[in-house]
């Protein structure tokens, strides 16, 4: 019995010692890594220049008289929040290597006068797309942040103009890469919408962060490190809408 057990151990202290030895000979030779902590996979995704030679025209939605949606509980214009959103994108997509143009910078309406018209808001919406096709952008993102009535809607969801493949595509994919990145309660679908910023011929997405009027998603949406993982999740999903154009373009030649 006791020979038994003894030859018992020492089977197991032999497999032990092979178990070691086999993960140090894999450490040798590079088969377990541990990745070093500084480096998180959105970080080497910067370091790949994902987005070099790409322009991307940035639209923070309304500003000026137009404030958009109010936050319900914190009185926060959504024309604020969008610009935030703008800025940090903008720092993302550049280290990410893309060209940006932002469509306003500060808190302004791009129309002379500054009280609410239909005729200014238009030509408002006009000088942003002219902004972009001025710019020769690859794409125009327009940053909104959405609102109902029923205080229980959440996720954020993407619009682009019906009739554009290249605009359907992108919204799509940010669709997907907005839920892998920010997992919301809710996932929306990308949708087919008719908004102004969409008419171009430019392939436009339009960006609905998430619901100001659900008391959850508004503390999400002010808070900065939220903000910041909008903005990840929009290059994330530029990155991967360029990669498809490109690999489209292999198989079509
Ligand atoms: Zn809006």
């Amino acid at each position: 019995m006791k020979q038994t057990l003894r030859r018992l151990m020492e089977k197991k202290t032999a497999r032990l010692r092979a178990c070691i030895l086999l993960f140090f000979a894999c450490l040798s030779v590079g088969l377990i890594t541990s990745p070093p902590e500084s480096v998180t996979p959105t970080e080497s995704a910067l370091a790949a220049k994902l987005l070099e030679g790409f322009t991307v025209a940035v639209d923070p939605g309304h500003g000026g008289y137009d404030g958009g949606a109010r936050a319900h509980d914190s009185g926060l214009w959504e024309k604020d929040v969008t610009l935030t959103i703008a800025l940090e994108l903008e720092k993302v997509l550049i280290n990410h290597g893309a060209n940006v143009v932002l469509t306003r910078r500060e808190d302004v309406c791009l129309c002379e006068g500054n009280t609410a018209s239909r005729a200014r808001k238009r030509q408002d919406l006009q000088e942003r797309v002219n902004i972009a096709i001025a710019a020769e952008a690859d794409v125009l993102i327009s940053v909104h942040l959405n609102e109902y009535r029923s205080r229980s809607q959440s996720g954020p969801q993407i619009f682009y103009q019906r009739g554009g493949d290249a605009g359907r595509l992108l919204a799509g994919v940010l669709q997907q890469a907005m839920i892998r990145e920010l997992k919301p309660k809710k996932e929306r679908v990308a949708m087919a919408g008719d908004y102004y910023v969409l008419r171009s011929k430019l392939p436009s997405a339009l960006v609905e962060c998430g619901f100001l009027s659900n008391a959850e998603e508004e503390k999400l949406l002010l808070d900065a490190d939220y903000q910041k993982k909008i903005a990840q999740a929009i290059a994330q999903g530029l990155c991967e809408y360029r990669e498809l154009l490109q690999k489209t373009k292999q198989n079509g030649q």
